[in-house]
């Protein structure tokens, strides 16, 4: 099992640009450019983690920072990074 101490990768939509969402368990307080979702603010458990994915996706997955979105992005291929903890 790979370490669990640093995430880099947004639980909710699984984009990542290398920023930490936790460090050593810790919410940093970054905004997902993605999908917006903030780490710490909301105490999103599994459910409530999947709950807002399925609500910004249901929202038509609108990037949070626009001008960050890739032109070639690709939103199930990102989805396949959530780390399989939350999924
Ligand atoms: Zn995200």
């Amino acid at each position: 099992m790979r370490s669990v101490e640093d995430e880099d990768v947004c639980r909710v939509c699984g984009y990542t640009d290398g920023s930490l969402f936790f460090e050593d368990t810790w919410p940093t307080h970054i905004i997902c450019s993605c999908c917006g979702w903030e780490s710490g603010t909301q105490a999103l458990g599994l459910e409530g983690t999947r709950e807002y994915r399925g609500y910004w996706t249901g929202q038509g997955a609108e990037w949070s920072s626009r001008r960050e979105r890739p032109k070639d992005w690709d939103l199930l291929k990102q989805l396949r990074n959530i780390p399989p903890d939350w999924r």
